[in-house]
């Protein structure tokens, strides 16, 4: 009989990725993904350290949990109860110290040692938060199941930047590169199950740097190029990438590699030179946009997307009106924004500059609008235009399809299931706010639309 096994995620696609392979991991044991809580054999929280007041989220989740497992109990079943991911990792023992009825505390470099843990759980709880010497990708079994159309692929963990707002060095761990081999191989499964476009994800994807086939360092840029071979493979990204790590090559492979999509998901923080040395980010604002200028040169429809934090400790006036500044003159196409918000154990977090609530509150208001304002700029351009969507899942509606543009923008379009997974020319009739919704670029019976999927 099947143990039924629930993962919430949250978080940056890091997790998501790691979640699907707790659930290769798990799946020997005889455990398949539900989408309930109620009645799990397992249920693991992979958390994230990144948001505001995260681990206190994640304790309130557990003081949900609890009764579930109390009533599985009385019912004379188990639920083993487990968290994962950078609240773990940050937490460690204090987990269980507050909420003494999680069985399994793991980090995220500890996963692949789940099934020992569901073990030596029957006898103890488990804390797993080490960074241990053997690379949890050596151990990980292939895919229990096929991805989809898009998928993720890890090929880099880790950071070594010390940006002073952020956890992920310490939660994380120093940067790793996965070997180009294992990333070959793992993209030929994806490939060979169904997937057309891969993501890689990375901490700081671009400072990738993992050990190549003929025996040297290989730089994303040549890994871009050596994935564009594999047949079938139809779209590559990466994110998420560091100014500084942006280099000539990689820069060169956005004119030259026919399958790498025009979307750069950029990170700058921060227009106000001040604060981004504080920031401990190592260039500076025109140093960003000198880049900027440069892949625009060797890609000029491409979209770019960045992220923003206000209200760092001291930002003055100045120092935002110099961030909005940049974002005129990037013009994004998509952005995330936050107010800053102090993450335990990191150099900002105990300065004493705090700024206060209401301004944050007020400058993420003004940015987002800026933002919003360029989003849908970028998006209505498309509108008339013919843009080919890989239709990754049905919409909302019955009888609607979503997938991405090239652009990363989302598309809605009215299709039967059988277009799930083909990469189709649709045309663009109306930008929504935050996505676009298109009908199949040539008129026809469905027959006929099929000869415009590849
Ligand atoms: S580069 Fe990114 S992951 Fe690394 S410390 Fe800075 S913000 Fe964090």
């Amino acid at each position: 009989m099947p143990k039924k096994l629930f993962i919430k995620t949250y978080g940056c696609q890091m997790n998501v990725y790691d979640s699907a392979r707790m659930t290769d991991v798990l799946a020997p044991l005889g455990y398949e993904p539900v989408e309930q809580p109620d009645g799990a054999d397992m249920v693991i929280l992979n958390t994230c350290h990144i948001r505001e007041k995260a681990a206190e989220k994640v304790y309130s989740e557990l003081g949900r949990l609890r009764p579930l497992k109390l009533a599985r109990e009385e019912a004379g079943d188990s639920m083993i109860l487990a968290v994962g991911g950078c609240v773990a990792q940050a937490e460690g023992e204090e987990v269980r110290r507050r909420a003494p009825w999680v069985d399994v505390v793991f980090g995220p470099q500890a996963y692949h040692r789940l099934p020992d843990m569901v073990i030596e759980v029957q006898r103890r709880a488990v804390v797993d938060t080490g960074f241990p010497v053997e690379t949890k990708f050596d151990s990980l079994p292939g895919e229990s199941s096929p991805r989809g159309p898009a998928a993720f692929l890890t090929i880099q963990e880790g950071c070594d930047k010390f940006c002073t707002f952020c956890v992920v060095p310490y939660t994380r761990g120093m940067e790793y590169s996965r070997p180009v081999a294992d990333i070959l191989a793992e993209a030929r499964r994806l490939v060979a199950s169904g997937t057309s476009e891969i993501t890689l994800l990375g901490q700081n994807v671009n400072a990738y740097h993992g050990d190549g086939q003929n025996g040297q360092l290989t730089s994303l840029a040549r890994l871009i190029r050596e994935l564009a071979e594999i047949d079938g493979l139809k779209r590559l990204r990466y994110t998420t990438s560091h100014p500084r790590d942006m280099d000539n090559e990689l820069i060169s492979a956005h004119a030259e590699v026919d399958v790498l999509m025009p979307y750069l998901h950029l990170p700058v923080q921060s227009g106000s030179d001040q604060i981004l040395a504080e920031m401990n980010r190592r260039h500076s604002a025109d140093d960003y946009r000198h880049l900027i200028d440069r892949i625009r040169a060797a890609r000029p429809d491409i979209a770019l997307s960045s992220d923003f934090i206000v209200g760092f400790p001291g930002e003055t006036d100045a120092d935002f009106k110099s961030t909005l500044k940049l974002v005129r003159d990037v013009e994004y196409a998509s952005a995330y924004s936050f107010r800053y918000s102090q993450r335990p154990g990191t150099p900002a977090a105990d300065r004493d500059d705090q700024v206060p609530e209401d301004v944050k509150a007020a400058r993420l208001t003004e940015l987002q609008g800026l933002i919003d304002q360029q989003s849908r700029a970028f998006n209505l351009l498309t509108v008339d235009q013919t843009l080919d969507v890989l239709l990754e899942r049905r919409g909302r509606h019955a009888g609607q399809l979503v997938g991405r543009s090239p652009f990363m923008q989302a598309v809605h379009v009215d299709a039967p299931d059988s277009y799930l997974g083909r990469i189709a020319s649709v045309r663009i009739d109306a930008a929504l706010p935050n996505s676009l919704s298109g009908s199949f670029a040539e008129e026809g019976s469905s027959e006929d639309q099929s000869a415009h999927a590849v």
